[in-house]
């Protein structure tokens, strides 16, 4: 039986019998390449969707790409993240949403997440996201200023339940804040429009809507989109902790108030990805890209491994020395799979594949199910096995098992000179080999090959 952290009620809750579980995650935001952090993020998500499928769920999981209205603070305050990117890069918005897509997906692929089964770009859905605010409006849940439309926080009473804060706490954490719209009822009311005027006058991207040109805010597209793609509730809602205090809270308020039901079953957050001790990201300026990894040296999926070493409930601090040991563990798994193609009698590791499932639905223990394989040295692999856990874990075990045609063809060469007491070709054909990345032993079951760099 699956069972998974829910934010809301901070238990273990089980997933229901139904086939089909409707997944959504609040995506990147594209002005900017993803930093290691989000990639935290999009791997806790493909281990859960990666789990569910084992466990013989249907996923219909839909992921959202933010390229409009998402303000320097997510509070609804400050500039458009897109905005800002593109007069910097001396580019349109829609140029610089496409790039950094295009790169989120090549990282997304280098990482092994599983595609959504849709991906949906907040300014496809503008006429979903005004029908939603009209709504709002008719329900008496909304105002409006010289500025922007606003939800009015203190007419839903579950506000903030997700981080059990009162309104009454979060008004007192929000007095500090700089509200630049004096005409807010309350400091915590967000956005749902934004007029293209005043502040936002010089905003590129900007819609017709019934009270006049503007576009939305960032918490609106998330309600929109769940609404028209999976209707709510949906099973479960995932995202970064970031996203407990603000959007979350602003998503529920908007769906719960407009359509009287919950927004989903179940909330899931990871944890941070740190480094030097501080919440990675962009605006503090400690971040590292996958392209850095890679130009050092690294594998993208020791980095997925390295991940998948800390329970995505806990806080990591990123560090090389942590990467570098993740390569090497790696390094040694691929060597285990080898282990499939080689002459032996070991036994075939059979419990392990049950082990690390009954890990993974216990709210995705990934740690205890790295530790299993970790142990496996003197048991064997099937084909069949490595290709499940790959399933589960996205690590290409299966792939990276084998070695090709000419590369076996090089190793029985060798055996052959070997045999034959011809030392130079041996010893020239095992040169050859190690160039390439193999090590070799002769063992009395015969040659065994071995990947001596990832
Ligand atoms: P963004 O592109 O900033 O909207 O973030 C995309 C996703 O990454 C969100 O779900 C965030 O919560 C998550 N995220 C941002 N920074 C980190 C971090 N340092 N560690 C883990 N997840 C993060
Ligand atoms: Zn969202």
């Amino acid at each position: 039986m699956l069972k998974l952290f829910d934010t809301y009620s901070q238990k273990l809750v089980e997933v229901g019998p139904q086939r089909q579980i409707k997944l959504y995650t609040c995506g990147p935001t594209v002005y900017d390449y993803a930093h290691i952090g989000n990639l935290r993020n999009l791997i806790f998500n493909d281990t859960l969707k990666r789990t569910l499928l084992a466990e013989g769920y249907e996923v219909n999981h839909v992921m959202n790409i933010t390229d409009v209205g998402h303000l320097t603070s997510d509070a609804d305050e400050g500039d458009d993240k897109l905005e800002t990117s593109a007069k910097r890069e001396g580019k349109s918005v829609w140029a610089v949403a496409d790039f950094f897509i295009q790169e989120f997906h090549a990282n997304a692929s280098a990482l092994n997440i599983l595609a959504p089964t849709k991906e949906a770009r907040a300014t496809d859905y503008i006429e979903q996201q005004i029908a939603l605010v009209q709504t709002l409006i008719d329900k008496d849940y909304a105002y409006q200023t010289k500025q922007a439309i606003y939800f009015d926080v203190t007419k839903f009473a579950g506000y903030g339940k997700l981080n059990r804060q009162s309104l009454d706490d979060k008004l007192t954490a929000a007095r500090s804040q700089v509200v630049s719209d004096k005409a807010k009822h309350h400091p915590q009311d967000f956005a749902l429009w934004f007029f293209t005027t005043g502040h936002f006058a010089d905003h590129t991207m900007h819609w017709p809507s019934p009270w006049g040109e503007g576009f939305p805010g960032w918490h609106l597209e998330c309600s929109a989109i769940i609404q028209t793609l999976l209707g709510n509730p949906i099973d479960i809602h995932t995202g970064g902790v970031d996203h407990i205090g603000t959007h979350h809270p602003n998503e529920i308020a908007q769906t719960e108030a407009a359509t009287g039901q919950a927004l989903t079953k179940i909330w899931m957050h990871n944890q941070f990805l740190q480094a030097e001790g501080h919440k990675m990201s962009k605006s503090a300026g400690n971040f590292y890209r996958l392209r850095d990894l890679v130009d050092r040296g690294y594998h993208p999926l020791a980095f997925r491994l390295l991940m998948l070493q800390s329970h995505y409930r806990n806080q990591v601090n990123f560090t090389w020395e942590a990467l570098a040991d993740a390569q090497h563990f790696l390094l040694k798994l691929y060597n285990w799979a080898e282990l499939v193609y080689q002459p032996s009698f070991a036994p075939l590791a059979d419990e392990v594949v049950g082990q690390i499932k009954s890990d993974l639905v216990d709210d995705l223990a990934t740690p205890t199910a790295l530790a299993k394989l970790a142990e496996l040295k003197h048991e064997r692999p099937s084909h069949g096995m490595l290709e499940t856990l790959d399933e589960l874990l996205g690590l290409d075990l299966a792939k990276r098992s084998d070695i090709s045609a000419p590369q076996k063809a090089l190793i029985a060469d060798r055996e052959t000179a070997r045999l034959n007491n011809d030392f130079t070709n041996s010893d020239r054909l095992r040169t050859e080999l190690q160039k390439a990345g193999l090590s070799l032993d002769d063992t009395e079951f015969g040659p065994r090959w071995r990947r001596s760099t990832i």
